[in-house]
């Protein structure tokens, strides 16, 4: 018999361990919904919890400062002082993150992280030595990009993007970039690649797969992209495992010459037959070959794995219902999509970062429903708006409507005749009703789909 959440008295204390997107808007929900217990935010990045899109697109781009360069004094001492002036990226609304709101709020921000949890005790350790107790737990860790293993990964010169901060020190590379490398050719990749254009770096993407965008685009739209990408002279090279990044004469030369010849060699093997070997010259590596959502201060309990935390569609953990997860590290079962391998659906998207966070909200106040969310994300890159409802899989039947770059675009994903899926091009006025059509499995005949003198209003009606 399933368990009865909404009979269960309103815990006194939650702690949410991760003070991202999802993390902070636990927070913030929990205080909204009129929560009369205590809250412990826990996260050791310096910044108040804030969103991420921005960071690999237009903030790269652009001069925007956050609201504060200054080092954590110390692991319990917010770094946002009183008053600070928001970030664009802030989560709204900023001043919540204020000391004084904080306080009012009954939210205690602790700059700290999470190492291991006793399950039988139900206590966290922290990185500071501190232990603490709760009576429920939100995991909200979010992701870390994924260790490439590439010799000379460690580098300088050589960043990942995930953070703020990741984000701030790719920016001031490119501002003097003579040459980027991007291993990956996923959204990271192709947002970084755009945003180097725009600043005149010549930029080459190293992709270990056939496609880019290989995860959310199906195979029609990520060889258009890939068209564009190279048209406007961004040189990606797929099938390409890279083996090492090496230095070159000049990176020995100290003050580094930016004028002198290019610093690095990244040493690359085509995967197909032949396995001819290449180098291409950079100053600026980024890797972005995805991120790893496997908690490490839960690695020695049975609560997540490689996949991430294991919840139920209530986003709770089915062996210790004291514990939820948000965001792109809940891993929610029986909710499997065809084909996927991990029995479950994890979805590393702001719109799941979000509603999700509400949704475990309403739970830890006795409200619980389960979370069910139609998949959407959107990227900027080259002066489109690209959005993917749903989750299109390579081998779906794909029907266009209108020619992406010669205008709006649609390109809609079909299974057994269903529409699972969906792609637009500068035509997001047109995604409600996208939604509806993937939302709610709805079967259309292709050249209904084709013809853009048929609304999609019409088709969903
Ligand atoms: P991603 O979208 O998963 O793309 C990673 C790409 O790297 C994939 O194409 C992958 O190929 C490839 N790859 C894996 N190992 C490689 C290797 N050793 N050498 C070369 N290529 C390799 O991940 P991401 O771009 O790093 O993004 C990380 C996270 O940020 C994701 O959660 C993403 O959703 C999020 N994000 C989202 C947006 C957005 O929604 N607009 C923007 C930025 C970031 P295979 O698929 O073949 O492994």
């Amino acid at each position: 018999m399933a368990h009865d959440i909404s009979a269960e008295a309103v815990p006194e204390h939650v702690v949410i361990v991760g003070a991202g997107h999802a993390g902070g808007r636990v927070a913030q929900q929990l205080q909204a919904l009129g929560f009369p217990g205590r809250i412990t935010l826990i996260g050791d990045e310096r910044h108040a919890p804030y969103e991420r899109p921005a960071l690999s697109k237009d903030w790269l781009t652009s001069e925007t400062e956050p609201w504060t360069d200054e080092p954590v004094a110390a692991v319990t001492e917010p770094a946002a002082p009183s008053g600070a002036p928001a970030s664009s990226l802030a989560l709204a609304p900023a001043a919540f993150w204020d000391r004084p709101s904080l306080r009012d709020a009954r939210i205690e921000r602790m700059y700290d992280r999470a190492i291991a949890l006793d399950t039988a005790q139900r206590l966290l350790t922290l990185a500071s030595g501190t232990k603490i107790g709760f009576d429920r737990l939100v995991v909200a860790t979010g992701g870390q990009p994924r260790d490439s293993g590439i010799v000379g990964a460690d580098l300088p010169g050589v960043h990942v993007l995930r953070t703020i901060d990741d984000s701030l020190a790719l920016r001031r590379a490119l501002r003097k970039s003579l040459g980027l490398v991007i291993i990956g050719a996923g959204v990271i990749g192709m947002e970084v690649a755009s945003a180097a254009l725009d600043l005149g770096v010549p930029v080459t993407v190293l992709e270990a797969g056939d496609r880019v965008l290989s995860r959310c685009l199906p195979p029609v739209m990520a060889d258009w992209l890939l068209r564009e990408h190279r048209a406007r002279g961004v040189r990606v090279e797929s099938g390409v495992a890279v083996e090492a990044i090496v230095t070159t004469a000049n990176a020995q030369q100290k003050p580094y010459d930016a004028d002198a010849p290019l610093r690095y060699a990244v040493r690359c093997k085509r995967t197909g037959t032949g396995a001819e070997t290449f180098d291409v010259a950079a100053d600026t590596v980024l890797i972005a070959i995805g991120v790893d959502c496997s908690p490490a201060f839960l690695a020695d309990t049975d609560l997540a794995g490689r996949h991430g935390v294991n919840v139920d569609e209530w986003c709770r953990s089915p062996r210790a219902p004291w514990l939820y997860a948000v965001g792109d590290v809940a891993h929610v079962l029986g909710n499997a999509v065809e084909g996927s391998a991990s029995g479950g659906v994890r979805q590393e998207t702001w719109r799941n970062a979000e509603n999700q966070a509400l949704a475990v909200a309403e739970a830890l106040v006795g409200r619980p429903h389960p979370y069910r969310e139609t998949q959407w994300m959107w990227t900027d890159q080259l002066g489109y708006n690209i959005q993917v409802v749903g989750q299109p899989d390579p081998s779906d039947e794909v029907v266009l409507r209108g020619e992406p770059g010669a205008g709006p675009a649609l390109a809609f994903s079909l299974r057994d005749g269903k529409v699972v899926a969906g792609v637009l091009v500068n035509a997001g006025r047109e995604r409600r009703f996208l939604e509806k059509l993937v939302g709610n499995g709805i079967s259309v005949d292709p050249a209904s789909l084709a013809d853009p003198k048929v609304t999609l209003r019409e088709l969903t009606s």
